[in-house]
């Protein structure tokens, strides 16, 4: 997968002929007196939330329509929106005003390039872009072959409406995003069967509308059943579950929802969002989308040239612009009706055509290649949602053995904390701070990011200070030849040589064995009762 980086400010015309100027909008209600502007789909779901864990007056069936109206919630148009609004009698929620109709708000920062003011841009609402326009290149450093995939991570802004929740919903933040191009006619995928037999929690269309929750669903059933569009779909839905879980999220508040029909951004022919639940409910982390090949059609890159991808046929082959089917309907219903309508793939719509303009008759032609828009499947992930649902997942509060104490720990796997050891002479003594600085030494050589911590703080306190920051590893200096190694769940202790620990803590740290091996292999160390 090539990396690419490429400038925020984008150029209308790319934003044009992706769609977002026109259809990257969400709706907004107005404040009747003062104008204070709210997402209309906001306030909808706050009333019905209110409501139905509050109102204990309002009867079962209220509360069925009410839970109704949150499953479809992303479903609603413009119209459909306000007419619940006014149903409902929703106002502004600090005010108490009335109302505007939903209007939709486009959530592009509009700026200017250069000092005429005549060439307009916009901060880019999502990374993808920047991909799209470089297209031929990437195409040709992959040999002209698909699949390829390029990725980009970045900056994207959005003039959020409403901007609440802390981090989840911000006006500027960090997106990753792969585009993995794919020839539309086979979107098979070589590893799908590396994940097809993943069970995880899985909220199809279906699901949703009729009421039920989220169930465990083979992944490989899913894309043969078609409840997932296609294999190169499912097995990046695969990899994001791998990917999230080996980060720490926990897989029972983890679900790959399906985005219903209206939902669905402009571009997508089908799409799962991995929705993550924290403590402000089940927030869509990274969405995971088939855009189809129309999106792409529009782009040229920037000396003109369509987004197109060619497949070279080994024997040149003959082939008809359509069926002798299709010809003769066409021709039966120019003679009867005089004219026909007619699908123009490239144009996404149905045109007229009349008796005139056309003329029938049977040819073969020889091509030598095909030539198509590829179709494109995109995870596209929101960095700090991520990371805010994974502190949220990776905390606890731990008793200490009497059960009179809380302790604060972070259970960040090794491969992903932050810093994965810390080092501590167990006494203030020049011999123990000298061995604790050499193993530092050798844990920078190795790539370790880790602390020294040589205060005179008991060596209880101090593991409690390093279980809270979520370091996996702590090594403890209690002599000039070995040390302890402490892993933070378990509280475990190994005993090491002082040339070895580095070492120890890399391969666990990087994944290439695991605790439980070094538990195995080396003499094991009793603190009594220092801990607790
Ligand atoms: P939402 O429905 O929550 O507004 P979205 O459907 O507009 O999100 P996408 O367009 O799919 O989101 O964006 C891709 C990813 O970017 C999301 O999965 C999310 O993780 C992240 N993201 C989107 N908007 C924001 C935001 N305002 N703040 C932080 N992250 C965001």
């Amino acid at each position: 997968m090539l990396e690419v980086d490429c400038p925020c400010v984008t150029p209308e015309v790319v934003l044009k002929a992706s769609g977002h100027v026109d259809k990257f909008t969400d709706l907004m209600v107005k404040d009747e007196k003062t104008g204070t502007c709210y997402r209309a789909d906001h306030l909808l779901k706050d009333f019905c939330n209110e409501k139905i864990q509050k109102d204990l007056s309002i009867s079962a069936e209220k509360a069925a329509e009410l839970k109704h109206v949150l499953a479809v919630l992303d479903d609603l148009s413009a119209e459909e929106l306000g007419a619940k609004i006014k149903e409902y009698g929703i106002t502004a929620p600090d005010t108490k005003n009335p109302l505007s109709d939903p209007y939709p708000f486009n959530l592009m920062f509009q700026t200017s390039i250069g000092p005429s003011g005549l060439s307009p841009g916009y901060m880019r609402p999502e990374t993808a872009q920047g991909i799209f326009v470089n297209f031929k290149d990437l195409y040709y450093y992959n040999g002209n072959k698909l699949p390829f995939a390029a990725a980009q991570i970045g900056q994207a802004f959005r003039n959020e409406i409403s901007p609440r929740q802390g981090l989840l919903r911000v006006r500027e933040f960090t997106l990753a995003e792969i585009e993995h191009f794919v020839d539309p006619d086979d979107k098979s995928h070589p590893k799908y069967s590396e994940v097809a037999d993943l069970e995880f929690l899985m909220f199809p269309r279906e699901q949703q509308v009729s009421g039920q929750s989220a169930k465990k669903i083979r992944l490989g059933e899913a894309v043969s059943k078609g409840i997932v569009n296609n294999e190169t779909l499912g097995y990046f839905i695969g990899r994001v579950y791998l990917f999230l879980t080996h980060l720490g999220i926990d897989k029972d508040r983890l679900r790959f929802r399906q985005h219903l029909a209206n939902e669905m951004a402009h571009y997508a022919a089908d799409c799962w969002d991995a929705e993550i639940e924290s403590s402000y409910g089940w927030i869509e982390c990274v969405g995971i989308a088939d855009r189809s090949a129309y999106d792409l059609r529009a782009h040229t890159d920037k000396s003109g040239v369509p987004l197109v991808a060619h497949e070279k046929f080994s024997e040149p082959k003959e082939v008809e612009a359509m069926n002798e089917k299709e010809a003769l309907d066409m021709k039966s219903s120019l003679e009867t009706k005089g004219e026909v309508e007619f699908y123009v793939c490239t144009l996404g719509e149905n045109v007229t055509i009349k008796k005139s303009m056309v003329s029938i008759s049977k040819e073969k032609k020889k091509e030598h290649q095909r030539t198509f828009t590829p179709s494109v499947i995109e995870p596209s992930f929101g960095i700090g949602r991520i990371i805010y649902c994974l502190y949220e997942h990776s905390f606890y509060m731990r008793s200490s053995k009497a059960g009179d104490e809380q302790q604060n720990v972070f259970r960040f796997p090794p491969l992903v904390a932050p810093i994965k050891c810390t080092v501590f002479p167990l006494v203030q003594n020049q011999q123990y701070e000298d061995v604790a600085k050499i193993i530092s030494k050798s844990l920078t050589a190795a790539g370790i990011s880790h602390k020294i911590d040589i205060t005179g703080t008991s060596i209880g306190k101090r593991y409690a200070r390093t279980d809270e920051l979520g370091v996996p590893f702590a090594i403890t200096v209690d002599s000039t030849s070995s040390v302890t190694i402490r892993e933070r769940d378990s509280k475990d202790q190994i005993r090491v040589n002082v040339e070895e620990a580095a070492s120890v803590v890399k391969s666990v740290t990087d994944g290439h064995t695991t605790w439980a091996d070094a538990w195995a292999n080396f003499p094991h160390h009793s603190s009594g009762s220092v801990e607790d």
